[in-house]
């Protein structure tokens, strides 16, 4: 492999292998910045413990403001501030897209995002919290990925993030539909060998090449879904010149697509290369001359190409009326659209009820809007969904735990019931919710998800 990469842009072959011989691990989380637990409880996370305050101690990502690096990797499943959403567990390098997207999209506003391959969710979370994008659909085809993508973005609280289920060529049908589209694509993953030596096995020119098909392959397919104009995100997290420069040639030569320049600050230490062929732009992170892991990124923008949009739509039957006075007080804001799922009610904001009816009828959304729960005898039996969601009322009544009924919580154990009124109550930990309990005379039932909860042993 090293072989392969000689002569390329940044590429320096003794620092390389010095790095990945040395044995450090760089740590980063991205925090969700409409979730920041409160600075004045006296509540210490498992997080604040190890690596002292993450807000205020831990030092910066030069490229994302809301990046952060930590001392050490903390046990982040026992951090009830990651179940809450209050951050994602990001590489580093991978929060630049939000630098480049806030270059190139500076002051553009209710644009459509499709992140295409986008399980776990790390690249969908930071698409979801910049503010050009009022739609975000994260796709992923392969099925057994799709819930750990659920889970992430669910506890990321964004109302505007809709989740797909469809190989790529499913796009075909939203010509022209999206404004941006990032591809991050399955790669032969030499960028992340240092977090996981045993991967390098695995490695071949072979391997290289079958991706390199496969990644045009995914590209050819959902093309037509970005609109005249749009911009093209390309990301791998290889360094195979086959899966980077050589794709990016491709689009430019038989794909009308022109390549965009960043400005980036030198001190970064982020390599631009240029492709042989058309001399396309891209980015190259080294772990060697960066803090983080292996990436490649390219922005690209869609040429002039001839299509008639027009898309399919299948509006989403309203819910009753009736039940307006009895969901609005579970809400921060009035102005959402209350839609019927079978004998659920879905929360939208209002604007996106036409997108929400064409992605309906284009693709398996297995996530659109949030689900707020199902009206029993003019009563709302909440679901988790609501719960996490940036969307969720500030008057409904809390129980602030500490950091170990916070745990006993998340592992669905049973908590003291001792004062609380009766009725359904979030429990929240430092302010950010963790999920539903509900108060019955006596006793207490736990409402987080069977699925999701806490196993670990300390
Ligand atoms: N964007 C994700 C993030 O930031 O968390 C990481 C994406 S990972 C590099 C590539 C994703 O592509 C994987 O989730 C994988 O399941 C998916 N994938 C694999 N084969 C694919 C195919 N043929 N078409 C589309 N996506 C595919």
């Amino acid at each position: 492999m090293l072989e392969s990469l000689n002569g390329l842009p940044g590429f320096d072959a003794g620092t390389f292998r010095n790095i990945h011989g040395a044995g450090t691990q760089v740590n980063s989380i991205r925090i969700n910045p409409e979730k920041n637990p409160g600075t004045n409880t006296t509540n210490q996370s498992l997080f604040q413990i190890d690596s002292g305050y993450w807000q205020l101690n831990s030092s910066p990502v030069q490229w994302n403001q809301y990046g952060r690096y930590l001392d050490k990797r903390p046990s982040y499943t026992l951090d009830p501030l990651l179940h809450a959403g209050a951050y994602y567990v990001q590489e580093a390098s991978s929060m630049f897209i939000a630098f480049a997207v806030n270059q190139l999209l500076n002051e553009k506003e209710n644009l459509k995002a499709l992140d295409l391959c986008a399980a776990p969710g790390g690249k969908t979370t930071l698409l979801a919290s910049l503010p050009q994008f009022n739609l975000v659909l994260a796709n992923e085809v392969i099925a057994s990925r799709v819930n750990i993508l659920y889970e992430n973005l669910v506890k990321w609280g964004s109302p505007h993030v809709f989740i797909s289920r469809n190989d790529p060529a499913a796009f075909g049908s939203l010509t022209g539909y999206f404004d941006f589209m990032l591809i991050d694509a399955p790669c032969s993953g030499s960028g992340l060998f240092r977090r996981d030596p045993e991967a390098i096995k695995e490695w071949s020119p072979q391997q290289v090449n079958y991706c390199a098909a496969r990644q045009q392959r995914i590209l050819e397919d959902a093309l037509p879904a970005l609109k005249t104009g749009g911009l093209l995100f390309y990301s791998t997290c290889s360094y195979s010149k086959e899966e980077n420069e050589d794709i990016v040639d491709w689009l430019c030569e038989h794909h009308q697509y022109t390549s965009l320049r960043l400005k980036i600050p030198s001190e970064w230490g982020i390599a631009e290369s240029v492709s042989p062929e058309t001399g396309a732009f891209g980015y190259r992170f080294y772990p060697d001359k960066i803090k983080g892991e292996g990436l490649f990124l390219a922005c690209l923008q869609k040429k002039n190409e001839v299509y008639s949009p027009g898309w399919k739509s299948r509006p989403v039957e309203k819910a009753d009326r009736t039940l307006y006075p009895i969901l609005q007080p579970w809400l921060r804001e009035s102005g959402y659209s209350f839609l019927k799922r079978e004998e659920n009610v879905i929360v939208l904001p209002s604007e996106l009820e036409e997108e929400q009816a064409v992605l309906a009828a284009n693709v398996q959304l297995r996530k659109s809007g949030t689900l707020a729960g199902t009206v029993i005898r003019n009563e709302l039996i909440p679901e988790h969904e609501l719960a996490l969601s940036l969307m969720i009322a500030e008057k409904i009544p809390v129980l602030e735990v500490d950091l170990e009924n916070a745990i006993r919580f998340l592992r669905k154990e049973i908590l003291a019931s001792d004062g609380l009124q009766k009725g359904w109550t979030l429990v929240s930990f430092a302010g950010l919710n963790l999920g539903w309990i509900k108060v019955l005379s006596g006793r207490i039932n736990n409402y987080y998800p069977a699925n999701w909860r806490i196993t670990m042993s300390k």
